[in-house]
């Protein structure tokens, strides 16, 4: 992709070499016509140093037209009709284009790949892919050719050709599309899936794996269909597996995972799983699934124990909430100690808690500045309300 700059300033470019074709041609311009044309060029230009782009447009346009001949210059006016989103012109214009005699291979073919852009853009997704198929087999523009059916596979949700696009767009050196992949087989895996094919299914989770082997998706996808064939062990091991690949995961399949342990009854593995998670993944949730788990097998004064101690290290406020509650649960011996727990776990909390923030960017700090660190603006940052306040 041009950046939007790179490529309007290839409009006055344009323009500015078709006036001079159009001169050195031996059609002699009037001096008045010159005149006119480069005062009109220098107020486009300005609009454009000026970020007014839709004037400048409007005054390319206008060069661009008194300059009809000149095939860059109809490239340029092509690209400003699409992307003004006039796509018929812009259709128009690359179809003359490449039904003219007379241009170079290389014209051709970007001519093609513009019509092929513009029929995509249009949503005629058939013909975008023919004209875009072509460009394959012809060994040009490959990369872009292939990106862009890659994106119209996509669109229309075919899968397998979007497999076979993105495989190839990898060997013509394009960036590696191995997750993507993956992703597509997991669409694939999904449909079948839901029509009730779990072997074919599998199969598909499989090739998933192959492409991206920490696919986390994959391994949803697995567990989902051990689930439903009530095969517990098999979505406990496809869980366990996903977290494995990346613990941002663990809430989003702690309750079906826990579900799984208990009706499995497999309370000692659930225990060594948590407790590894609780040194991978910063938030709250395994050490009060933990603690739930222990309770359970140890009776309140252990799990409150436990708590206690892992609270003293990563303080949080439902934390403190869980704590409070084993400690007014039966059994849970000295409600003086408990008070001086969660006096000094809140001491912590309030210590963690940034004081202030910038009004304007959001960015908090301990201390109070009165000019931001960070977007330097002064008199931004004020006192948060806090449980402290
Ligand atoms: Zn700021």
């Amino acid at each position: 992709m041009m950046t939007n700059a790179a490529w309007l300033l290839m409009i006055p470019a344009a323009a500015a070499a078709g006036w001079l074709l159009g001169r050195r041609g031996g059609e002699i311009k009037s001096g008045n016509q010159v005149t006119r044309l480069s005062n009109t060029y220098f107020r486009g230009l300005n609009y454009l140093l000026n970020e007014q782009q839709d004037k400048a447009i409007e005054i390319f346009l206008q060069i661009a037209e008194v300059d009809k001949d000149t095939i860059e210059t109809q490239f340029a006016l092509g690209h400003l009709f699409r992307r003004r989103g006039e796509v018929d012109r812009a259709i128009r214009m690359h179809q003359s284009l490449v039904a003219k005699h007379g241009l170079s291979e290389d014209q051709k073919t970007r001519a093609v790949l513009a019509l092929g852009e513009d029929y995509m853009r249009a949503g005629l997704l058939d013909r975008a892919e023919t004209l875009l198929n072509d460009l394959v087999e012809m060994g040009v523009f490959k990369p872009q050719a292939l990106r862009h059916l890659i994106s119209i596979t996509q669109a229309e949700r075919d899968w397998y050709m979007a497999i076979e696009y993105a495989q190839k767009y990898e060997e013509v050196g394009g960036e590696s599309m191995s997750k993507v992949i993956s992703h597509f087989y997991c669409e694939l895996a999904d449909q079948a899936r839901s029509k009730g094919d779990n072997k074919e299914a599998r199969k598909l989770i499989a090739d998933a794996y192959s492409a991206d082997n920490q696919s986390v998706r994959a391994g949803m996808l697995e567990a989902q269909i051990e689930l439903s064939e009530n095969d517990d062990a098999g979505a406990i091991r496809a869980f366990e597996r996903v977290v494995r690949h990346d613990y941002e995961y663990l809430p989003e399949v702690l309750p079906a995972l826990l579900a799984s342990y208990e009706r499995k009854g497999e309370t000692t593995r659930a225990r060594s799983f948590l407790l590894e998670m609780t040194e991978h993944y910063a938030g709250v949730s395994p050490l009060l699934a933990l603690s739930e788990l222990i309770q359970k097998d140890e009776g309140v004064v252990a799990a409150y124990t436990f708590l206690a101690k892992q609270l003293q290290q990563r303080p949080s406020v439902r934390g403190e909430a869980a704590l409070i509650n084993l400690s007014l649960s039966e059994g849970h011996g000295d409600p003086q100690e408990a008070l001086r727990t969660v006096k000094s776990i809140t001491d912590l909390l309030v210590v963690h808690t940034p004081g202030y923030r910038c009004q304007r960017c959001g960015f908090s700090a301990r201390a109070h500045h009165w000019q931001c660190p960070s977007c330097k603006n002064w008199g931004t940052i004020k006192p948060l309300l806090t449980s402290a306040s």
